[in-house]
């Protein structure tokens, strides 16, 4: 993903260079159309330069150059003003003023600028569905749709242990990559897991992370049409992002020596790279292993190296159905 967000927007930046030239164009010609003798000086100014370029490449050194070159500069400037233009109206155009619209800095060593890093995440955002407007972030969670329920055995109320795992996911993605490696949530359906999921894809993105977030579905759509179909884009992506957030596992469809085959070397491989994956499931630890087998459920699991988050409670759309029928 992070290749075809690039590519698009090299795209975007050169088509906005062309625009910017385009205005240039059109602003000179505005200007030269309503200032009597202002294309002649920009005329002018325009051999000056030739004469200058020429100048450096015979050998023979045009007199006074910067100064001729000012003091044009100058009668330009106030030809316009005086026709009723700003000074800089044949400036170079463009929106943002560190980059030139190239998107990049720096001479030697080419950085990303901060414009092209804003647009490059708010692409992630808007493919993941978080764009500005979805309400989906740490600082919009709202515990108070969630029942004050007591959990028997827990000693606590469901909205407590709600704020406890939101507290929990948030400090791991502020402490990411130096944080464990895996994270599960786990607990059946209603209790926010995904919620919770797309707030840590948003935190982790506005970090500066790579990220993709995927339901196991999807997953193993790219890992079938990489064995059958050869097209292994998808499962590339998936293998290579930094953040990968895999929701729902368990919905996906079991399909022989390919879902528990791809899941687990998805996580080992993605483990051993140092890259972080994400779970979240309707299904307990022992569900988890009945299906997928010891040794995946041992990685997601191993406390030394994940994150478990584990949901308890009532299905908070059942909660808000409800609270909703008695208003
Ligand atoms: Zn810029």
């Amino acid at each position: 993903m992070r290749s075809e967000i690039m590519q698009l927007l090299r795209d975007t930046y050169a088509e906005q260079r062309e625009k910017n030239t385009r205005e240039e164009y059109r602003r000179r010609a505005e200007a030269e159309e309503r200032i009597h003798g202002l294309g002649e000086l920009l005329q002018e100014r325009q051999e000056l330069i030739y004469s200058g370029v020429r100048g450096i490449l015979t050998g023979a050194k045009a007199e006074n150059l910067p100064e001729r070159m000012e003091k044009l500069n100058g009668r330009i400037a106030a030809m316009l003003t005086a026709g009723g233009y700003p000074a800089t109206w044949l400036d170079p155009v463009y929106r943002c003023p560190i980059c030139r619209d190239t998107g990049y800095t720096g001479d030697t060593v080419r950085e990303m600028c901060a414009c092209m890093r804003a647009a490059y995440h708010s692409e992630v955002m808007r493919r993941l569905g978080l764009g500005d407007d979805a309400g989906v972030s740490f600082e919009r969670f709202d515990e108070s749709i969630i029942p004050e329920t007591k959990l028997e055995d827990w000693g606590i109320t469901q909205r407590a242990l709600s704020v406890r795992i939101r507290d929990q996911a948030r400090q791991w993605t502020q402490a990411w990559p130096d944080a464990p490696r895996i994270v599960l949530m786990y607990g059946e359906s209603g209790l926010g897991k995904t919620y919770l999921m797309r707030c840590m894809a948003r935190a982790l993105t506005e970090g500066g992370h790579e990220v993709l977030l995927i339901s196991a579905y999807q997953l193993m759509d790219a890992a079938r049409k990489a064995v059958f179909g050869g097209e292994t884009d998808e499962l590339t992506a998936c293998m290579e992002t930094e953040c990968l957030l895999l929701d729902d596992l368990g919905s996906e469809p079991m399909i022989p020596n390919i879902t528990v085959e791809q899941l687990y070397s998805l996580i080992n491989e993605r483990g051993r790279a140092g890259r972080a994956t994400v779970v979240s499931t309707n299904l307990n630890p022992e569900q988890l292993r009945s299906r997928y087998g010891e040794r995946i459920v041992s990685r997601l699991t191993d406390r030394s190296n994940a994150l478990i988050l584990a949901f308890r409670g009532d299905d908070l759309r059942r909660v808000d159905g409800a609270r909703r029928a008695t208003v």
